[in-house]
C-alpha cells in the first residue's frame, strides 16, 4: 500500500478541470520556487502548497492526497443522501445504512441499549469453558478481541484457502507501547488508562470499579504484548507462517475448545490452520487459564464497548476521540458525522457503494490511459531485470516469468459483490455494523477449502490507494487514485508518469520483488527460487537502502525504521526509477516541449513529489514512525530522487548539493 488512509475537510483543490494557462499539469502556486531543489527537493515542489494549506483542525496530516480523498468522500456524500431520500433496488441498502448512521438522535435515545444483549452475555459466564463460544459469537460481529480469525490463501499452497490465527486484542496501536520504559511511552500508558476507566464510567461503572478495571484491562493486553511479535519481524513471512493441524492446535492452547469456537464463528470444517506466531497463542491459552473469570469479563466487556464506541451515544464517541484521535495523533476536532458515515460505508459495502460511483467518476478513458501506463512500466521492467548485472541468467529467467504472471486489475473488479444476504434497518446503526461485520466473517471463512478468487480485491474503487498482493501476484489500482492533480488522460505524459505511472504503478510492482515479494513465485507461493548467491547479492543492495532510510530522522531525532520501510521504500525506488524509464522510450519517439519552463525530465521529477505533498502533526509523526511500513512524505521524496543521477542532471545539482547521494543505493 502506498498511503496511511485519513480523510478531511477544508482545502479540497478543485482539480476537476486543469488549472487554465500553457501549463495544464504544474500548478507554480504548490512550489516554493525560492527553494533550492538541491537541497531540498520536497521543499522546492511542495512549499506553496504546504504553506498555504494549515492542517485542519480534524486532520492529523493534510496533503495533496487528502484533498483527493476529500473530493471522493463528497462525491460519495451526493450517492448516499440521495439514495436515502429517493432509494432504488439498488441504493435502498446503502441509503438506508446511511441514514442509520446520520441518525443521531435515535442513537442518543437507545443509549447503551444496543450493546446490552452482548453485554448480558459476557456478565452471564459462569465458567470459563463458555469462554470460546463467546468469543466466537463476538468475532464474527467483528468484536471480541484477544486474538483475530479469517481465511487466507496458503503461503505455500496458493491454490489453497485455509483458516487463519493471528495476533490481536490489544487496544494501542503496537505491541511495542506497552513495553517500552521512556517517559513518553509510560505517559502514554497512564492516559490510556484514564481514557480506558473514563468510557466504563459513561458506560454505567462507579469511578473505584472503573479505575480498577482499567488496571486489570491494561495487565491483560500487556501480557499478551509480550507474546506478540514486532512489527519488523511481521514483515518476514517466514515468520509468520506455522501451518497446524487441529490436533496440534489443541496442544497448543491446552484447555481452549476450538471446536465450539468454530460452531460459534460459523466456520467451516477446519483441518488446518495457519498460527502467525505461537508464542503468541500459548501466551492467550496461558493468560484464559491464569486469570479470574471476572477480570476476563472486564477485559471482554471494555474491547466491546471501545470497539462499538463510534456508534454509540455522542459523550462516548467525543471520548473515544479524545484518545485515539486528539492524543493519539493530534486532531483537536473530531470529523463531521457525513465523513464518518461515508467512510463506513466504504468499509462495510464498499462495492455497493463504489459501483455507483465508478459510474460516475472513472469514465473508459481513464481506464485505458492507465492500461497503457501499466503496459509501459511492465516494458520497463522486463528491460530493467534483464539488464540488471548482479543477478544469475538463473534467477534472472524465472524473475521474468514471475513478471509475466503478475495480474494488473484497474479500477474495479470484475464482478460486484452481493450483498443480498446481508440486512440493513434504520434506526439500528450498531446491529447494521454488527450484522455487516458478520456477514463479511461469513464470506471470509466461506473461502476455506473453495477455490482461490484471484479477481477479489481487499480495497474500494473510490479508496486513494493502491496495493500489491504477493500471495496473488496481482496489483490493484482503484479507479479512487486515478483521478486528477495525480493523473488525468488530459495531463502530459510527464506529469502522469511522475505522480501515477512511477508512483503508483511502478511502486506497487516493485512490491513484487521487494525484501518481502521476492520470496513468493509468480503463482504466490512462498518458495525460494533465487540461488544463494543472488539473494545475498539482493540483500546486500537492501541493506544499503535499510542504513540510508535508518540515517533520516523526522522528528525530535526518531529515526525511520530503515527495517519496517524496507519493502515501501525499495517499491519507492524502483517505481520511480520504471517510471522515468518509461517516460523516457515514450519521448525517444515523441519528444515533449518545456511547459512552464520545465523540462519533461523536470516535470516527471515535480509530480512524484507533488503526489507526497503533506504536512503532519508531531503526535500523527510519531504514531506514523513507530506503526507505519512507509517512510514519511519527506523522505519518499528527497531519499529517492538523491539516489538518482537522473534528477541529479535533470536539475543540475552539483557532487555535494544534498539532493546527491554520495552512497546512491539501487536495488532495481
Ligand atoms: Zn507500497
Amino acid at each position: 500500500m502506498i498511503f496511511a488512509m485519513a480523510l478531511a475537510a477544508g482545502t479540497a483543490r478543485a482539480a476537476d478541470t486543469p488549472p487554465a494557462g500553457d501549463d495544464p499539469s504544474i500548478d507554480h502556486k504548490v512550489m516554493d520556487l525560492k527553494a533550492d531543489p538541491c537541497g531540498n527537493f520536497f521543499r522546492y515542489a511542495c512549499g506553496g502548497w504546504i504553506d498555504a494549506n494549515p492542517i485542519p483542525a480534524d486532520e492529523s496530516s493534510w496533503g495533496l492526497e487528502y484533498a483527493l480523498s476529500l473530493r471522493n468522500q463528497e462525491q460519495l456524500r451526493i450517492i448516499l443522501e440521495k439514495a436515502a431520500a429517493q432509494p432504488t433496488p439498488e441504493t435502498q441498502k446503502i441509503g438506508d445504512f446511511y441514514a442509520s448512521c446520520m441518525d443521531e438522535a435515535a442513537i442518543e435515545k437507545q443509549g447503551l441499549a444496543p450493546l446490552t444483549p452482548d453485554l448480558d452475555k459476557i456478565e452471564g459466564l459462569t465458567d470459563k469453558s463458555q469462554l470460546p463460544t463467546l468469543l466466537g459469537a463476538l468475532h464474527r460481529e467483528g468484536q471480541g478481541g484477544l486474538f483475530s480469525f479469517g481465511a487466507a490463501q496458503d503461503a505455500k499452497d496458493a491454490e489453497s484457502e485455509i483458516a487463519i490465527a493471528d495476533q490481536g486484542g490489544m487496544g494501542l496501536p503496537d505491541r511495542d507501547y506497552y513495553l517500552k520504559t521512556d517517559a513518553d511511552s509510560v505517559k502514554l500508558r497512564a492516559d490510556y488508562l484514564a481514557h480506558i476507566a473514563k468510557m466504563l464510567v459513561l458506560s454505567g461503572e462507579d469511578e473505584a470499579k472503573a479505575a480498577a478495571d482499567a488496571k486489570t484491562v491494561l495487565a491483560i493486553e500487556t501480557a499478551l504484548a509480550k507474546g506478540a511479535l514486532d512489527r519488523v519481524s511481521r514483515r518476514d513471512p517466514q515468520q509468520t507462517y506455522h501451518k497446524l493441524e487441529r490436533a496440534q492446535l489443541d496442544t497448543l492452547t491446552p484447555g481452549f475448545d476450538w471446536t465450539a469456537y468454530f460452531a460459534a464463528i460459523g466456520a467451516p470444517p477446519v483441518k488446518v490452520v495457519d498460527v502467525t506466531e505461537q508464542k503468541f497463542f500459548r501466551a492467550a491459552a496461558k493468560i484464559i487459564a491464569t486469570t479470574k473469570l471476572d477480570d476476563l469479563k472486564t477485559y471482554l466487556k471494555w474491547h466491546l464497548i471501545s470497539g462499538s464506541a463510534s456508534w454509540l451515544p455522542k459523550a462516548l464517541v467525543d471520548e473515544n476521540f479524545a484518545f485515539y484521535g486528539k492524543r493519539l495523533t493530534g486532531a483537536t476536532e473530531i470529523r463531521p458525522r457525513w465523513k464518518r458515515c461515508v467512510n463506513v460505508i466504504d468499509e462495510e459495502m464498499g462495492e455497493d457503494l463504489g459501483r455507483a460511483w465508478v459510474a460516475d467518476h472513472f469514465p473508459p478513458e481513464a481506464k485505458a490511459g492507465t492500461q497503457a501506463m501499466v503496459a509501459a512500466i511492465s516494458d520497463a521492467f522486463e528491460d530493467d531485470l534483464k539488464s540488471v548485472d548482479w543477478m544469475s541468467p538463473e534467477t534472472k529467467q524465472k524473475a521474468l516469468v514471475k513478471l509475466s504472471q503478475m495480474r494488473k486489475k484497474v479500477g474495479y473488479p470484475d464482478h460486484w459483490r452481493d450483498y443480498g444476504a446481508l440486512a440493513v434497518t434504520r434506526g439500528d446503526m450498531l446491529g447494521n455494523v454488527a450484522r455487516a461485520d458478520a456477514f463479511e466473517t461469513q464470506r471470509e471463512l466461506g473461502k476455506i477449502g473453495k477455490p482461490v478468487d484471484r479477481g477479489e480485491w481487499e480495497m474500494s474503487p473510490p479508496t486513494v490507494n493502491a496495493y500489491y498482493n504477493p500471495q496473488m501476484n496481482d496489483i490493484n489500482l482503484p479507479a479512487g487514485i486515478l483521478q486528477p492533480p495525480f493523473f488525468s488522460p488530459r495531463y502530459d505524459d510527464a506529469v502522469n508518469f511522475g505522480a501515477t505511472a512511477g508512483g503508483t504503478v511502478g511502486h506497487e510492482m516493485t512490491h513484487g520483488f521487494d525484501d518481502e515479494g521476492r520470496q513468493y513465485d509468480g503463482h504466490g507461493n512462498l518458495v525460494e527460487w533465487w540461488t544463494k548467491d543472488d539473494a545475498a547479492k539482493f540483500k546486500q543492495r537492501a541493506q544499503c537502502v535499510v542504513d540510508q532510510y535508518s540515517s533520516y530522522a523526522p522528528i525530535d531525532n526518531i529515526h525511520i525504521n530503515g527495517k519496517l520501510t524496507l519493502g515501501e521504500n525499495v517499491a519507492d525506488l524502483g517505481g520511480v526509477r520504471l517510471g522515468y524509464a518509461a517516460l523516457m522510450k515514450i519521448l525517444a519517439k515523441k519528444p515533449a516541449p518545456d511547459i512552464g519552463g520545465f523540462t519533461p525530465a523536470q516535470r516527471y521529477f515535480i509530480a512524484y513529489a507533488q503526489s507526497w505533498c503533506e504536512a503532519t502533526r508531531p503526535e500523527a509523526a510519531k504514531l506514523h514512525v513507530a506503526t507505519d511500513p512507509h517512510s514519511p512524505a519527506k523522505f519518499r521524496v528527497n531519499g529517492v530522487v538523491s539516489d538518482m543521477p537522473e534528477f541529479a542532471a535533470a536539475f543540475s545539482c552539483k557532487p555535494a548539493a544534498p539532493m546527491v547521494n554520495a552512497k546512491a543505493c539501487r536495488v532495481w
